[in-house]
């Protein structure tokens, strides 16, 4: 190469270098504004791709706060899942120790080399991916991202390597991030979120709904005479009993909606974009679905029901997100009012 092209490549690498840097600047602002685990994850997702060039991204996180593995669940995109395939590690998987030593991403082959295939790498390698990075804070792994070919078929240079684990230390900050919000968020019992979030996401939601005409409702739900529960079985029994109706409720509330413990046995849901003619359905449903549910406690089986209030929210009437809550909450009282196992809408 003559002095002038190679002085021109060394410029244009330059360049490349400050774009690349500039970007990197980007996705930090961005990743660290999303606080949401999905919405999260969604974004480092379409960031990869982007930034490596490649139809074929995935991620490997815990589910929860207290996994020990982790799991690729939704969070992939141009890869093909085989159907009844595990695709999860352990944290003590001897991928998760080669991930942890400093700084570096590997490919099939480096791992092939250096630990023996069983039956978690081999359900990856299956999957053809061309690069394996760590999702790394702090020595600290909590993520594995998994890039598939580049567009162009080219393997990644060390410059795009180099690249990309400044991206997925980015990544893997913000999910620390957002982990840590949802442990602080999140009852650990029932796994629903705590009031004081649900208060806080509730106000901004009633914002939201009053500037754009879009309708909201909130359900209040108790469970009926929950305490012969703890007297006659035990304290045990009734957090497994508290447990079980928070799933129902769960299953039953869409990702945009928000379910909460409100206090002991009491819940909260929040429904976005609903009516309440529609949310009486949903809280019916919840109703029904408990009321049918088969508890198995220490050999005998178990039923409950719950009561319901309904209230939409009136932005003439509801000044506060306390004042609709307590609308719920007093229709909740005429349900209990009626006989149990009913739900009544504030009028
Ligand atoms: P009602 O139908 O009128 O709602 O009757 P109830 O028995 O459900 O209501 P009450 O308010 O009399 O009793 C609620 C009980 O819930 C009392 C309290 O000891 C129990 N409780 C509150 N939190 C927990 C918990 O985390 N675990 C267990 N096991 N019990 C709890
Ligand atoms: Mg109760
Ligand atoms: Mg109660």
């Amino acid at each position: 190469m003559t002095r002038t092209k190679r002085a021109i490549s060394n410029e244009a690498s330059k360049e490349k270098q400050i774009y690349d840097l500039k970007q990197l600047l980007e996705i930090s602002k961005s990743l660290t504004s999303v606080i949401d685990f999905s919405t999260l994850i969604e974004a480092i997702l379409y960031t990869c791709m982007g930034q490596m060039k490649t139809l074929g991204v995935a991620i490997f996180t815990k589910k929860n706060f207290d996994a020990t593995y982790f799991q690729l669940n939704r969070n992939y995109c141009g890869f093909e899942l085989e159907e009844n395939c595990d695709y999860s590690f352990p944290e003590e998987h001897p991928l998760i120790a080669l991930l942890s030593r400093p700084s570096a991403c590997y490919t099939v082959e480096d791992i092939g080399a250096l630990i023996p295939a069983d039956a978690p790498l081999k359900a990856l390698f299956a999957l053809e991916p061309s690069l394996i990075v760590p999702l790394k804070t702090k020595n600290h792994i909590n993520g594995l991202l998994v890039l598939g070919e580049q567009i162009s078929s080219e393997p990644y240079s060390n410059y795009e390597k180099e690249h990309i684990l400044n991206i997925a230390s980015l990544a893997s900050i913000a999910i620390s991030n957002a982990a840590l919000l949802e442990m602080s968020t999140t009852d650990m019992m029932t796994h629903l979120k705590l009031k004081h979030y649900f208060y806080t996401v509730l106000i901004e939601r009633m914002e939201f709904s009053a500037e754009q005409d879009l309708r909201l409702s909130v359900v209040m739900i108790d469970i009926d005479f929950f305490k012969r529960f703890n007297d006659t079985y035990g304290h045990s029994c009734g957090d497994t009993v508290l447990q079980m109706v928070a799933s129902v409720i769960q299953q039953n509330t869409r990702s945009q909606d928000m379910a909460a413990r409100y206090g002991g046995e009491e819940f909260v849901v929040m429904l976005c974009e609903t009516q309440a003619s529609a949310a009486m359905k949903i809280a019916d449903r919840i109703r029904s679905s408990i009321e049918n549910l088969d508890i198995l406690y220490d050999g005998q089986h178990l039923s409950l029901t719950v009561s319901a209030g309904v209230a939409e929210y009136d932005p003439l009437r509801d000044k506060t997100a306390k004042a609709l809550v307590d609308r719920a909450d007093k229709a909740l009282y005429e349900a209990k009012e009626s006989g149990r196992n009913a739900v009544r809408q504030s009028k």
